[in-house]
């Protein structure tokens, strides 16, 4: 299995490769083949790529709204057309399973070319009536700015950083996962097909340190990181130094709570949302899931027999609902906090370790787990595992849940089921999230703004609220009479 791209780095609206850089590889996670010999970007390409976006980001500023979002909208097509092939070279890249990615990698991607590209002609300013005098706005661009990627959404991540950051006039440098590096090149090929100006969109290979010496450019204006929160506050120092503008995108241990009066059958569907799609590697899930002790074990029986019949296996088989986990640090990782859960005393329900897939024996399969009797301070509770271990703690009190489920440095996400309307809103409104959910989970319409609060994260991707994280606004006074002074 191949998926070598032309070169390694897109600049300037060509492929071009670099000859210093170290090795990077992409490894299909179901059978650790490798399917892409890349090298990461040595000064001279980054140097290139820079300069390119400053001189590609005059063009594009220069650009009509309405053009502009003609080419985010045609991009948005010309993913939708390829989305098969897309999705395929997405479930090599990350072993997410096809099922997948069909629907939720590339095609989110292009719905969010598509909503960008449409607001992109209503990026006007306001007119101020000061009587007699007047000011107006305008809404300008910032410059180059640069997107940092994780590896579990490769091309998603990248759409939604470039497609606001573009609708705004910017160029950008965007560096994906050293881990999944392939499919935001075949986003920057896209945006050309689709008539992007060279050098409006480039993608540099490489690891941490390229992403520190791009954060610490002088050039750039603005750096969205899409991480962890260990890289997002290495991130947040550097870009300190300069006052670089920055959205962060980090990490959650998110709760989902299930009320006494919540539809079981739904809310185990949230709960398997919420912690087993893309093998549990969304910063968004909600891994505490807290259930009303009267409901408590129906929804262990009903999660337990619906987990089971869960088909692991081949991503590429569209049949297959739980692929491999992304990587063998990541595998190490998911297989040490399963074995914590069990020392810290929690009662295993289901799963709990590494899995074996037939004809796939390389890959870095593991059981979808689920805990029960978790309690708040158990580590498998507090840390972010990234990967399909679900945490069911008990609960009765409504003031008492709201506490626990507040009580953490993270605030992505929340979730709460309920059919009491009233319950539902005054819970939500003390959930200290930047996106919650009721009576759903995890859904993530690119309409909706998306970001943390706590630590998960500074500013927000998607909806109108993206655009004041890519744009800056001019106030012009304009004078219409004469200027008095003191003496
Ligand atoms: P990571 O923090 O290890 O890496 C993210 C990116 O940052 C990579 O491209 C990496 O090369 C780069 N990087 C690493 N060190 C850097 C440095 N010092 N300066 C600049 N860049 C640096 O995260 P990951 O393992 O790729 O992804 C998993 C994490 O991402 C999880 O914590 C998850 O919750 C989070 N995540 C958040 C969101 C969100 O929207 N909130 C979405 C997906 C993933």
């Amino acid at each position: 299995m191949r998926a070598q791209p032309q070169a390694s780095h897109y600049v300037g609206g060509q492929y071009v490769e670099s000859t210093n850089g170290a090795d990077l590889v992409s490894l299909y996670p179901a059978t650790c083949e490798v399917i892409a010999h890349l090298k990461a970007a040595d000064d001279q390409v980054l140097a290139s790529a820079i300069a390119t976006a400053k001189a590609g980001q005059k063009i594009w500023a220069a650009t009509s709204l309405a053009e502009r979002g003609r080419v985010l909208r045609k991009a948005a097509e010309i993913l939708r057309r390829d989305n098969r092939d897309l999705s395929v070279l997405e479930t090599l890249d990350t072993g997410k399973p096809l099922q997948e990615t069909l629907v939720a990698d590339a095609a989110s991607g292009a719905d969010c070319l598509e909503y960008f590209g449409n607001l992109a002609p209503t990026l006007t300013g306001e007119y101020i009536d000061l009587g007699g005098s007047f000011a107006y706005t305008k809404r300008e661009p910032l410059g180059v700015c640069v997107g940092i990627g994780a590896w579990n959404y490769p091309i998603q991540i990248a759409c939604w950083k470039a497609a606001p950051a573009l609708a705004c006039g910017n160029a950008m440098v965007f560096k994906p996962s050293e881990v999944t590096p392939l499919t935001a090149l075949k986003l920057a090929e896209a945006l050309s097909e689709a008539g992007l100006p060279d050098g409006v969109f480039n993608v540099i290979q490489g690891f941490g340190d390229l992403g520190a010496k791009l954060v610490s450019h002088p050039d750039i204006a603005k750096v969205s990181l899409t991480g962890s929160v260990q890289t997002g506050q290495k991130v947040a120092a550097l870009a300190g130094e300069s006052l670089t503008k920055t959205t962060l995108e980090l990490g959650g241990k998110s709760p989902l709570i299930i009320f006494e009066d919540a539809d079981i059958e739904n809310a185990v569907s949230a709960a398997i949302n919420a912690n087993f799609y893309s093998t549990g590697q969304i910063c968004s899930n909600g891994t505490r899931v807290f259930v009303h002790k009267d409901i408590r074990d129906a929804f262990l029986a009903r999660l337990a027999k619906r987990t089971q019949a869960a088909v692991l296996g081949d991503p590429l088989d569209e049949a297959t609902h739980i692929g491999p986990l992304v990587s063998k640090p990541q595998f190490d990782k998911v297989l040490s906090y399963m074995e914590l859960g069990q020392n810290e005393g929690a009662r295993l329900v289901c799963g709990g370790g590494e899995a074996r897939v037939a004809g796939l024996e390389g890959g870095y399969f593991v059981e979808p787990t689920v805990f029960a009797e978790v309690r708040d301070e158990m580590r498998i509770a507090r840390e972010e595992i990234f990967g399909p271990v679900m945490c069911v703690l008990d609960f009765t009190g409504e003031e008492d849940v709201i506490a626990r489920a507040n009580d953490t440095e993270f605030g992505l996400a929340a979730g709460v089921f309920t059919k009491d309307i009233q319950r539902g809103h005054r819970v939500i409104d003390q959930l200290e999230a930047g996106t919650c959910w009721l009576n759903t989970y995890n859904l993530t319409p690119v309409e909706m703004p998306f970001g943390g609060h706590k630590k998960s994260g500074i500013g927000r991707e998607n909806g109108h609220a993206a655009i004041d994280h890519y744009s800056q606004i001019k106030s012009v006074y304009v004078e219409m009479n004469g200027v008095e002074a003191a003496f």
